[in-house]
């Protein structure tokens, strides 16, 4: 564990001290978040005493993306929410988004030791430890992963970057240098796997050991988890972040049942419907919208910033002995279908799929025909099947079965050859409309 003092603090402890740090939060937000103090007066909170602790947070409105970008101009390229001075940042990330238009994420010396910690505990949990080698695989670049691969050096491992899309690269840094960890999203450990097969790469008689996955949900999926460490023969753990708050807050131990809050005592998480905008209790077995508010970070705090991450919550006592709630990532609120109002995830019939292995190859692609979140059964869903295999109309009957039993809604299954759906090096896209 890197930091076992703080992630085996029983939980109610570490709720007392974030109250404390929340409640100087948000007097440093009305003093110097120009976004905030004028945000807080329109919803009627003028001092820090009107805004209470975190027991009172739910009155407090929500941040979205679009409010931070509304904010930028000219004058305010960060957003108006920027509480330093220009001179004390040390670090400016971009992300693209989805919109094209990138939006910058500033941070002090301070705010980027605190990212570091958080990803060394949430990579930590998976198991690796100092003096063992990891190849990664982002290329960082503007982007926030540039933090949390510092987290690699900071465990004293010895980090092998080797960015994305160069896979010979990859392998031969495996062949030689034999890391006992590898680091990438789940899309392209899939990618690897049918790679190594093609050409005859012994993956499984690797030197790694571990698989650590993030950037896109997935790698918690059973069915898709089971797949990646029958080809790597490895343990599959995931680590999530999001840019704007903070990259790998979350970190999947050894256990992996959910991944960890890394980033508590920085990070204060709540659970809400997405469609009221109502608290849910975080409890095992709980779903909702992830939104975090950060607890001590300088240069452009958020409060109660919705996340878009739908999550499924634990928070029953885990066997690793860290205390921080646990959660793992369903879909994103952009990717949903609403079909005859019922929530249906991308990411969630991948997983129906890919019980039908070796049957089919996993990969899939959903074609919406309405536009908007609304779409009309049945939902047409592109499966491929795997290498030799033949369309068979009964498969894709028994999958659209599945498909009503587990996530109850109707698909036209439309079974493909193997090779025609396209595989990525980095994210997988899942939709196309
Ligand atoms: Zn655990």
């Amino acid at each position: 564990m890197f930091d076992p003092e703080v992630e085996t603090n029983p939980w109610r402890d570490q709720v007392r001290q974030d109250d404390a740090q929340y409640r100087r939060q948000v007097g440093y937000l009305l003093a110097h978040s120009a976004f905030y103090h004028s945000k807080l007066k329109q919803a009627g909170f003028a001092t820090a005493e009107e805004i209470g602790g975190l027991d009172s947070i739910e009155k407090l409105p929500f941040t979205e993306k679009d409010e931070i970008r509304a904010s930028c101009s000219e004058n305010h390229p960060i957003g108006t929410h920027l509480a330093v001075r220009r001179e004390e940042i040390v670090r400016i990330f971009s992300t693209s988004g989805t919109t094209g238009t990138p939006s910058y994420i500033p941070l002090t010396a301070q705010d980027l030791e605190n990212w570091v910690v958080t990803s060394a505990r949430s990579y930590s949990a998976s198991g690796i430890s100092p003096g063992e080698a990891i190849v990664s695989t982002y290329n960082a670049g503007p982007f926030v992963a540039g933090a949390a691969l510092g987290a690699f050096d900071r465990l004293g491992m010895t980090h092998v970057p080797v960015g994305t899309g160069n896979t010979e690269r990859l392998i031969t840094a495996i062949r030689l240098l034999k890391p006992a960890a590898v680091v990438m999203t789940p899309s392209y450990a899939a990618y690897l796997a049918e790679w190594a097969e093609e050409r005859r790469f012994d993956l499984k008689g690797s030197s790694v050991k571990r698989v650590l996955v993030a950037g896109e949900p997935g790698g918690g999926e059973p069915a898709l988890r089971a797949r990646l460490e029958e080809a790597w023969r490895a343990k599959v753990t995931e680590a999530m972040g999001i840019g704007d708050i903070g990259v790998s807050l979350w970190g999947e131990c050894e256990e992996q049942c959910g991944m960890h809050l890394g980033g508590r005592g920085f990070v204060h998480p709540e659970l809400v419907d997405p469609e009221s905008g109502a608290p849910i209790a975080m409890e095992d077995g709980a779903r909702g919208e992830l939104v975090l508010t950060h607890l001590r970070h300088q240069a452009a705090p958020l409060l109660r910033f919705r996340t878009r991450d739908h999550v499924q919550v634990w928070s029953s006592p885990c066997r690793c002995g860290r205390t921080a709630p646990r959660v793992r990532c369903i879909g994103r609120t952009d990717d949903m279908l609403l079909v005859r109002g019922v929530n249906v995830f991308p990411s969630a019939i991948r997983e129906v799929v890919n019980q039908f292995m070796p049957e089919v190859s996993g990969m899939i692609l959903v074609k919406p025909q309405d536009p908007g979140v609304r779409q009309e059964p049945p939902v047409p869903v592109v499966v491929e099947l795997a290498k030799d295999s033949a369309a068979d109309p009964e498969l894709a009957a028994r999958i659209q079965k599945r498909f009503r039993d587990m996530l109850v809604f109707t698909a036209q299954v439309d079974l493909v050859p193997w090779g025609t759906l396209q595989r990525s090096e980095y994210k997988s896209k899942l939709v196309q409309r």
